[in-house]
């Protein structure tokens, strides 16, 4: 039987040059900032989001988490999307490690308006916390992967202006959003202060991810980074898969996104219930309503047939598509979910 597993982009095993560059990478003490496979790293990711500076992290969870430690103080408040990952996946990290409390918005398909992050920005007075940061999620995860409109971030960009509010993006699938909106990946970084963005997604790298900005704030995130105990040795052996996952992996994406196109049409086609405007890069999210099957028991059910998804709660589905999903490996899932929608109706 095939295995398919669509669970998520994180699978992605690494290539055969980033294994190669991996071993053959030169290296040193990075803490003593003496490993030039990391500083290549750096600044190779610095100058594709047009930043100054860039700071490698073991994870996206950390580099959200030292984005917004550098950003805020203790009593801060940070305005989120009510959905996005950096206050509904890292177990209360703005809470514990920031200090901060979450000002979560409710977006369009996990995309916040100026005019909506405008209305939560706290007025100046002795009850309130003070604004002290806007969080953007793009592509926004648990939305299906749905991509901040430029317009839309340059009016957020104008805002966090007259306010002096810096903007921390969580990029962590941002190139699956450049490709989509076909821009370079700077134009969409622009908007800006600090962006996160993961390596061990769709790129394929097997560790990691880089936060990055100002020269000075990533010196300042450096020092949150080594008190999370983020302070990596010989990291260039991982940070060197990272080099060739940016500069061999980028293109690759759309292929991920015609994959996840052909799945979501074919999956509304065999009747499920599915928001096709969500569709815009690798995650396919669909419904079991009318299903005599819950999203877990769905979920199990593929698992017999090969093919391994993830439930989001209840009543939804979520497939990736990624590096290790090929055409026919989409073919297979849409035959077998053709099947069980004619077993489970
Ligand atoms: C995966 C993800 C992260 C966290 O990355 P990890 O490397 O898994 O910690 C952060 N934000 C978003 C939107 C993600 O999808």
């Amino acid at each position: 039987m095939r295995t398919v597993d669509l669970r998520s982009d994180t699978v992605t095993m690494p290539t055969e040059e980033m294994r190669q560059a991996m071993f053959r990478a030169e290296v040193g003490d990075d803490v003593y900032r003496e490993d030039p496979t990391v500083m290549a790293l750096e600044e190779l990711g610095a100058a594709m989001m047009g930043k100054e500076a860039g700071l490698f992290l073991t994870s996206g969870t950390m580099g959200n988490q030292v984005a917004a430690m550098a950003h805020t103080k203790k009593s801060d408040e940070i305005i989120c999307e009510m959905e996005s990952h950096i206050y509904y996946y890292e177990v209360a990290g703005l809470a514990c490690l920031a200090g901060a409390q979450v000002r979560p918005v409710i977006g369009d398909r996990g995309v916040m308006t100026a005019a909506a992050i405008r209305g939560a920005i706290r007025p100046i007075d002795i009850h309130a916390p003070e604004t002290a940061l806007i969080c953007v999620e793009n592509t926004h995860n648990r939305a299906g992967g749905t991509c901040y409109p430029l317009g839309e971030l340059a009016a957020i960009r104008r805002l966090a202006d007259e306010f002096h509010i810096p903007v921390h993006m969580d990029g962590a699938r941002i190139f699956n959003a450049a490709v989509a909106q076909g821009v370079a990946v700077a134009e969409i970084a622009q908007h800006a202060d600090t962006v996160q963005f993961c390596l061990s997604k769709g790129l394929a790298a097997p560790v990691g991810s880089l936060l990055v900005g100002t020269r000075p704030y990533i010196e300042k995130a450096r020092r949150f980074r080594k008190m999370l105990g983020g302070g990596m040795r010989q990291a260039g052996i991982v940070a060197a898969a990272g080099i060739v996952a940016l500069k061999t992996m980028v293109d690759r994406l759309a292929e991920d996104h015609t994959n996840a196109r052909l799945l979501g049409e074919a999956i509304a086609a065999s009747g499920y219930v599915i928001d096709m405007s969500t569709v815009q890069t690798n995650i396919v999210i669909f419904s079991t309503d009318g299903l005599k099957t819950d999203a877990p028991a769905f979920v199990a059910m593929l698992k017999d047939r090969g093919i391994k998804a993830n439930a989001f709660g209840e009543r939804r589905v979520r497939m990736v598509t990624h590096f290790g999903v090929d055409r026919a490996d989409i073919d297979y899932t849409v035959d077998v979910l053709a099947k069980l929608k004619q077993e489970c109706s």
